[in-house]
Order: C-alpha cells, then sequence, then structure tokens
C-alpha cells in the first residue's frame, strides 16, 4: 500500500472516530440534561408537596371561618390559629343573619359544608341562616380537622402589638388573613394604611330595625318588592306626573330581612333627580320616613307575623332621610412584611363595607374565596423566593379591586333591584 492510500485510511478512520465520539458526547449531554430536569421535577414536586405554612386568621365572623376552612382544605397548612376577641357565647349569639347567594352557597359546598345539617331556609336558590348559626357550623368542621392540621381556636383573645410579637417570638405565620370585620383595626397594628376609597354606586338608600322579643328567632325568607311610590301629597310632593315620567324609572325598591325578631328593612332607588327623591333626601322631618317604613312593613310582611302597631312604630330605628349608597375599600387589601416574611390579606368587612345595608353584605366577602384564597395559601407555601409572594399578593390585590367594580355595577341590581 502507497503511503498516500495509508493517509487516506487513516484520515476516515479518525473522522468515523470522530463522528462517534461527538453522538457519545450528544447522547451523554442529553442523558445529563433528562437526568437533571427529572431529578429538579422530582424535586420541586417533593417540595411543593411538602410545603406546608403556618397561617394566623384574626376574626371569627363568617368571613374568617370560611377562609380558616379554605386553609385546612388546602392541603398546605401546617398550623391554623384563628383567633376573635369575643368569647363564644358573643360570637354565636349575633341576632343578625347571614343570606348566602347561589354563588356562595356552590362554593361552600365544594369546601364540604353541608347545608342540610344546619339550620337555615331555603329561599330562590338563597339559604338564609342565623349568622350565629353558621360560625358554630364551621367551628365544628375545624374541631373535627384537628386531627390532621394544628388548629387553635383561640376565643376572647384580641389581636394586638403585643399578641403579633408574641407569635412571631415561637414559629410564626407565613400568612395572616384580617378578617375582623368594618370595626376592627387590626391593621393598624400591622402597619396596614386605614385609607378607603369611598365610591358612589349610584342609588340613594335608606334602613330601618325593628327589634320585637317576643317574636321568633328562626331563620326566615327575605321579602321583596318593587316599583313603590309613596304618597308625599301632604307633604307637597305630587309623585303622579313623576309615574309616567320615564326618567323615574321604576320607582322604589324593599327589602325585609332578618328574622322575626330582628326585622331590618332596606329602602333604595337608583339615583335620579325627582321631586320625591330630592324631597327625601333633603327633609328634615324625620318622621317621614318612619311613616314610610311603618307602612310598607305592614303592606309587605308575611301573614303569619304580626303587624307593627304604632307602640313599635315608636321603637323603630330607621335613616332620618334617603343617603346616597357608597362603597368604600381599602386602599391597601394585601401587604408583605419583609424580615419577618409574612403575607398579610385583608378580607370580608374589613376590606370592604356599604353604609347601606342590603342583608347581602357576606356576599361582597366571600366571591374573594372561589379561586385566589386557596391560591394565596398554595403560592405562599411553595413560593421559591419573595418575588413569588409578592405576585400572589398583587394578584389578590388585582382581585380585591374586582370585586369591588363588580359590585359596583351590578351588586345593588343583584341584591336589590330584582
Ligand atoms: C344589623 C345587621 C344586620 C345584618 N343582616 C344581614 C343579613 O340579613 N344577611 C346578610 O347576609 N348579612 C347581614 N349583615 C351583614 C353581615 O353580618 C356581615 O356582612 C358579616 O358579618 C361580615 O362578616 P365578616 O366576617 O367580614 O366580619 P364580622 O362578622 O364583623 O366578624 C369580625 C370578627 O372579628 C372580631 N374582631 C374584631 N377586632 C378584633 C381584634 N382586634 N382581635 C380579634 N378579633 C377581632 C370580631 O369580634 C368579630 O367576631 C347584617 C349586618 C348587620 C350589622
Amino acid at each position: 500500500m502507497s503511503s498516500l492510500q495509508g493517509e487516506k485510511a487513516a484520515g476516515v478512520g479518525s473522522e468515523d472516530q470522530y463522528r462517534a465520539l461527538a453522538c457519545d458526547t450528544a447522547l451523554s449531554t442529553l442523558v445529563a440534561v433528562v437526568l437533571y430536569v427529572l431529578l429538579k421535577v422530582s424535586l420541586d414536586g417533593f417540595r411543593q408537596w411538602r410545603a406546608r405554612i403556618s397561617v394566623l386568621i384574626v376574626g371569627s365572623g363568617p368571613v374568617g371561618l370560611t377562609a380558616a376552612l379554605v386553609a385546612v382544605r388546602s392541603g398546605k397548612v401546617l398550623r391554623l390559629t384563628v383567633v376573635d376577641e369575643r368569647y363564644r357565647s358573643a360570637l354565636l349569639c349575633r341576632p343578625q343573619q347571614i343570606a348566602l347567594d347561589p354563588r356562595s352557597v356552590k362554593f361552600l359546598l365544594g369546601l364540604g359544608v353541608d347545608f342540610d345539617n344546619m339550620e337555615g331556609c331555603w329561599h330562590n336558590e338563597h339559604f338564609f341562616t342565623r349568622i350565629g348559626v353558621f360560625q358554630e357550623y364551621l367551628l365544628s368542621i375545624l374541631e373535627k380537622k384537628k386531627q390532621s392540621v394544628d388548629v387553635q381556636v383561640q376565643l376572647g383573645t384580641k389581636f394586638t402589638d403585643e399578641y403579633l410579637r408574641r407569635v412571631q417570638q415561637s414559629e410564626g405565620p407565613r400568612i395572616i388573613v384580617v378578617a375582623d370585620g368594618s370595626c376592627g383595626d387590626s391593621c393598624s397594628v400591622l402597619g396596614i394604611s386605614s385609607d378607603y376609597t369611598v365610591e358612589s354606586c349610584h342609588a340613594f338608600g335608606a334602613n330601618a330595625s325593628i327589634e320585637r322579643l317576643d317574636q321568633r328567632q328562626v331563620p326566615t325568607p327575605e321579602i321583596r318588592a318593587h316599583s313603590l311610590y309613596f304618597d308625599l301629597s301632604a307633604y307637597g310632593v305630587e309623585a303622579l306626573r313623576e309615574h309616567r315620567n320615564p326618567a323615574a324609572k321604576s320607582g322604589f325598591h324593599l327589602k325585609i330581612y332578618g328574622t322575626f325578631r330582628n326585622r331590618y328593612m332596606a329602602l333604595v332607588c337608583p339615583s335620579s333627580d325627582t321631586r320625591m327623591v330630592r324631597f327625601l333626601r333633603h327633609t328634615a322631618n324625620s318622621s317621614i320616613m318612619k311613616n314610610i317604613f311603618h307602612q310598607s312593613f305592614n303592606a309587605y310582611k308575611t301573614d303569619i307575623e304580626p303587624r307593627l302597631s304604632d307602640v313599635t312604630h315608636h321603637h323603630m330605628q330607621c335613616s332620618r332621610r334617603l343617603f346616597e349608597v357608597q362603597l368604600s375599600h381599602k386602599r391597601v387589601s394585601a401587604a408583605y412584611i419583609e424580615g419577618d416574611n409574612v403575607a398579610v390579606t385583608v378580607e370580608g368587612e374589613a376590606a370592604r363595607v356599604l353604609n347601606f345595608d342590603t342583608g347581602f353584605d357576606v356576599n361582597l366577602g366571600l366571591p374573594w374565596y372561589g379561586v385566589p384564597c386557596g391560591g394565596l395559601f398554595y403560592r405562599t407555601a411553595t413560593a421559591v423566593d419573595q418575588a413569588d409572594v409578592m405576585e400572589a399578593l398583587s394578584d389578590k390585590m388585582q382581585h380585591s379591586r374586582h370585586v369591588a367594580q363588580c359590585f359596583k355595577q351590578t351588586g345593588l341590581t343583584e341584591s336589590m333591584f330584582q
């Protein structure tokens, strides 16, 4: 064989070797990458599966206890503490009802709430129960969950600076849910601004409450009446012409709700500048509103409850005149406490409240729990770093604003106008 042929053969041989080597390298790199990805995915999965956090809920009203139920069902909570300044007896004897709309009912059914085992009544797919009954039921579910989650319910304990310091010294919570109602001041303990955005709901309203101790305290469906006009001719206000005026829309909407013992009434109309509305907005004569509520109650009450007599009439509390219905919602409804690494979220009436009681206020709080609440527990538990928690909180704030916007647009229509 000539030397040229030898060189050629050697060249072909090294090319083959080179290809084989490149192939080997590519294959082993691929195997390494696949192994790395598999290992990372399974480690991440394991970390996420194992991730458990400690949650503190301030306030055991309907919203705080619903949040507690979401927490224990999330599978991401190791320790849950619910704190309320009221003692059990005070908590459970609250007289007002809550009305759960179909959306809230569906959501609570998903959490395992068994409405068949709760004192209450159904009407038009809404469930009506006493607030104390609802709270007692949720507390009993939490009690049963103690085997899987470390649940502590501390009633008769106020959330204060001192309390916060104490829990932070031990293994502090990673999430604090503030659900301390419209009068709570826990946000100030946590350094969260108490500023509210106040927005008009483009309606005027008035409320009344009647307490009749001889009547039953059982859950009762609400009553609604629409297109009401009142005869104010004695005060020089002619409503007749306004009936024909399309701008007068459909008059007033009335709702009677609560138990027979603690009856409430809400009267509302879309904002307009009719003579009747103008008169009722500015009158200094408070007996006019009283008369309207008195007569409306007797006209629309259920057949089985007594009429209001003149005696009880004088015991009725009511607004002196029509006022503008406004929704206040907290400017800051979520925060991150750096250093302690705690996510804070503000919910229920602590986050948004109406100056006009529709008897549906709890529903301004519950829709939040549909998706983002469980999401916040999950995302905080499995967060890799602070940025993940901040993102979850920012989504929550956005959702909170969305709830307020939705209520402003359709809330009164759904809860009062139909
Ligand atoms: C007169 C009246 C009638 C109503 N009628 C109806 C009705 O018919 N239907 C309906 O759906 N809704 C009704 N509502 C509204 C309903 O009661 C509220 O929407 C609901 O209670 C709000 O729930 P929440 O959990 O946000 O707050 P809340 O129920 O107010 O609960 C807040 C809890 O936080 C606790 N708390 C406050 N500060 C602290 C602190 N620093 N430390 C520890 N605990 C604290 C309080 O003790 C309280 O238990 C009515 C309300 C009123 C006032």
